[in-house]
């Protein structure tokens, strides 16, 4: 059947968007691909289509709970059934279930952490996958801003697999990143498909503000002045409660705190309450975003600076998916650098640290996984964060041929040194794209490799000339809330699925 039709029959779209008939077709020619689609531009639909023409299961692995689950949802909505999250939702006698019974389901959705478990690759392998499909695939790059080491071994596990047909998708990956991802999957031959990751619709606005008191005020000012829903976007949960609280004194009342430290139903309710238009605000940490399927964001501000373009990008890439005019604001105050410096030494363990746990170790045998393993208590005594933790593990596993501790721990400080640097870098490149009197947007796309791609952009940036006033609010552009009865029906709904969905 004609693609077209095919869409029209099973997701109800009359035509595609940029780039998903190309991933398609490579797909269904049988050649791997690797597809770069800026956010928003329905790059699920580029694995849900080809279910449907290909026998056997559709395999995603997908980096957050909350994304596969926003996934499994998107499905269900489309109709289709056969569609499971093998995550720490399920309990024990339901994961017995599921897995016993998994050629029902045609797609399933994994985490990598899951994929490295030998039940979970085991019970994969007796299927005929299909589609081995990487969401947000520049997670594989080892440089890339999540560290999550078992991305770096889907390769391994798609070899385990039978090498199946292999879709990598992502948003915003730099060449050495997308080098990375196609070098782990191990794909010797596929297809690129790239386009460009602009949003022509989306403006750039640095505003310097003095100091730190000034920036609230001005924040404050910006929203109550913007055509609203709005994220803002926040290094830090205290601050972003703070800013909840301070915006509702300030008489901005339909405004929320969202971070990790919430608990998932307060989660869950927080961003259906703005998905439905309930809320006008989020004061967000980097935790909201990813899955919030939200057309008409029409503003993203940055009180903290990220800790890099990449990521600067996915978060506000979250506004203008309607394609209306939308505006990424980032205010800076002298400093403020040090502040993603700080967050980016201590996702690493410190000297400190190394040395400490170096001089509980008896001095006659090496260091290795297996010790960490059995005396994981040395993390909580030592002070590592799971991050930490994680990245001594990870590097102790992978060094196998040091013949004595002093040298381990020396090439282990030169490794943790090594990623500091590379996390600086970002953040000094971020820092001087903010000081920039260059056009931001050609910035950007110069980062991304991208030339001379930028077309006839209205209203770029502030370096070229754009006026805050235009992006706000008025009597005719406000959003008036959907009913309170609409999104709680929908919020019943949802965890309906999600239990059925167990
Ligand atoms: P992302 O690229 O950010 O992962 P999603 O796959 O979540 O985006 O899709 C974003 C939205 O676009 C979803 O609501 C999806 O249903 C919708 N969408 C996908 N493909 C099409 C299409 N061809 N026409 C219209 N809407 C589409």
């Amino acid at each position: 059947m004609e693609l077209e039709k095919l869409l029209n029959k099973y997701f109800g779209y009359q035509t595609f968007k940029t780039g998903q008939k190309e991933v398609i077709s490579s797909l269904l020619g049988g050649n791997h691909t690797i597809a770069m689609l800026p956010t928003g531009t329905g790059k699920s639909l580029c694995y849900q289509l080809p279910g449907y023409c290909l026998d056997g299961q559709i395999l995603i692995i997908s980096p957050l709970l909350s994304l596969m689950q926003d996934q499994v949802e998107q499905l269900m909505k489309f109709g289709e059934k056969r569609v499971i999250a093998l995550n720490s939702f399920l309990d024990h006698e339901k994961r017995g279930y599921v897995l016993r019974n998994l050629t029902k389901y045609k797609y399933i959705f994994v985490s990598p952490e899951m994929l490295s478990l030998p039940i979970i690759i085991n019970k994969l392998r007796a299927l005929t996958v299909s589609l081995f499909v990487v969401d947000e695939a520049h997670c594989i790059s080892q440089w890339g801003y999540d560290f999550r080491p078992e991305y770096s071994k889907l390769g391994e596990y798609r070899k385990k697999l039978g090498n199946p047909l292999t879709l990598a998708l992502t948003a915003t990956a730099t060449k050495k990143v997308r080098d990375d991802i196609i070098q782990s999957l191990d794909l010797q031959k596929y297809n690129k498909i790239e386009s460009t990751i602009d949003r022509p619709n989306i403006a750039f606005y640095v505003e310097d503000v003095p100091n730190y008191q000034d920036k609230q005020s001005r924040l404050i000012e910006l929203v109550k002045l913007l055509q609203k829903p709005g994220i803002i976007y926040f290094s830090s949960k205290k601050i972003a409660e703070q800013t909840a609280s301070l915006l509702a004194e300030k008489g901005i009342s339909r405004a929320m705190a969202y971070h990790g430290g919430l608990d998932q139903e307060q989660r869950i309710l927080i961003q259906q309450q703005f998905i439905h238009g309930q809320l006008d605000v989020i004061c967000a940490t980097s935790a909201f975003g990813m899955g919030v399927n939200k057309e008409n964001i029409r503003f993203i501000i940055h009180y903290h600076m990220p800790m890099q373009i990449e990521s600067y990008l996915q978060e506000i890439g979250r506004a203008g998916r309607d394609g209306d005019d939308s505006i990424a604001i980032l205010l800076y105050s002298p400093g403020d650098e040090q502040l993603p410096v700080q967050l980016a030494e201590s996702e690493l363990p410190s000297e400190l640290q190394i040395d400490w746990l170096f001089s509980c170790f008896p001095q006659k045998e090496i260091l290795n996984d297996h010790f960490l393993e059995v005396n994981q208590h040395l993390r909580e005594d030592g002070g590592f964060t799971e991050v930490q933790w994680r990245i001594i593990q990870d590097f102790i596993k992978k060094t196998l041929d040091f013949s004595n501790n002093e040298q381990l721990k020396h090439s282990l400080k030169e490794f943790v040194n090594e990623r500091l640097k590379v996390k600086k870098v970002s953040i000094h490149y971020l820092k001087k794209w903010i000081k920039s009197k260059s056009c931001r947007r050609d910035l950007i796309l110069d980062y991304f490799d991208e030339e001379d791609v930028k077309g006839n952009v209205k209203n770029c940036c502030d370096v070229c000339g754009i006026q805050i006033d235009q992006y706000q609010a008025t009597e005719s552009n406000q959003v008036y809330p959907a009913s309170e009865g609409m999104w709680k029906d929908y919020l019943a709904n949802i965890l309906l699925n999600s239990e059925l969905s167990e």
